[in-house]
């Protein structure tokens, strides 16, 4: 059984093409699981490949993030540590990702949601560009509904507008009975305890890595985590970025231990307690039970 479950890594990412077999083993030796999470068709079907190759512990999510829906309004950076194949996607399809959600490996849609870093100078294109970010999440979170799986959540300066996009789905839905709710993690969380507490009160969890090191304007970290329910932490490191002191460089899911400590610092608990809390949460959101 896993110690420690990374639910935001990237080997499926060109980061790790000449040796992700190596990270793999190397992770699975030390019992720490793993889900590898796209980011567009190519990197998501690389996770999916990558997690059938091995009989347990790799798992994979599968969506588009914002950033790599072309808007034809923003020109996005390319990120080399992704896979070759750097062309936008032009519109989301649906039934693509529904037919590679079919393998048992697929744990999640994600990462999916709203990044408003990047975005056009006036204020018309502005709005044009959020609505196309606000339309691809809509459809995401219908195959989420569709196949009853939960939703990892990338999210950048967009906090208030997914909280409201969420909200509006739940009073739709007032009368739908929990467990048909969306549910899911908004990874990375960097935002203040009162955006927090929206997504708790809705019932997601709160995805914690590297990030939580640094120094962020107006965040505090501390004040987050030590007042997030135990129950509802998840814990990842969004590798091969954001690498956790003392390590840097290329980062990889076994730098985990890092953040367990850090939480469990902050929340004057023993490591093992959050390990196993935080374990036992990502079972249970991704329904991983071997
Ligand atoms: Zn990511």
């Amino acid at each position: 059984m896993p110690k420690l479950i990374d639910t935001h890594a990237h080997l499926n990412f060109n980061a790790f093409k000449n040796d992700v077999d190596k990270v793999v083993r190397q992770c699975l030796a030390n019992d720490v699981w793993m889900i590898n999470v796209g980011t567009k068709y190519e990197t998501s079907q690389k996770a999916v490949e990558l997690a059938q190759k091995y009989e347990k512990g790799v798992f994979a999510a599968i969506g588009l993030h914002p950033i790599h829906l072309d808007t034809g309004l923003v020109k996005i950076k390319n990120d080399t540590e992704e896979v070759e194949v750097h062309a936008a996607e032009e519109f989301f399809d649906y039934q693509k990702y529904e037919e590679l959600a079919k393998s048992p490996k697929v744990v999640a849609i994600g990462e999916v949601g709203l990044d408003y870093y990047w975005r056009p100078k006036t204020t018309k294109k502005k709005e044009l560009f959020k609505q196309k970010q606000k339309d691809l999440l809509t459809k995401q979170l219908d195959l989420a509904k569709e196949l009853n799986l939960p939703v990892i959540f990338h999210c950048r300066m967009a906090y208030n507008d997914l909280v409201e996009i969420l909200r509006k789905r739940r009073n739709i839905n007032k009368y739908t009975p929990d467990e048909l709710l969306i549910k899911g993690v908004v990874h990375c969380f960097a935002g203040s305890w009162q955006q927090a507490q929206r997504f708790l009160e809705m019932g997601f969890c709160l995805g914690f890595n590297g990030i939580i090191f640094k120094k962020i304007k107006d965040i505090d970290f501390e004040e987050v985590i030590r007042n997030t329910p135990l129950d509802r932490v998840l814990l990842e490191t969004d590798c091969p970025y954001l690498a956790p002191p003392p390590t840097e460089g290329r980062n990889d899911p076994l730098t985990l231990k890092y953040i367990v400590e850090r939480v469990a610092k902050i929340k004057n608990l023993s490591y093992e307690k959050v390990a196993e809390a935080t374990t036992e949460n990502a079972k249970k959101l991704f329904s991983i039970s071997i």
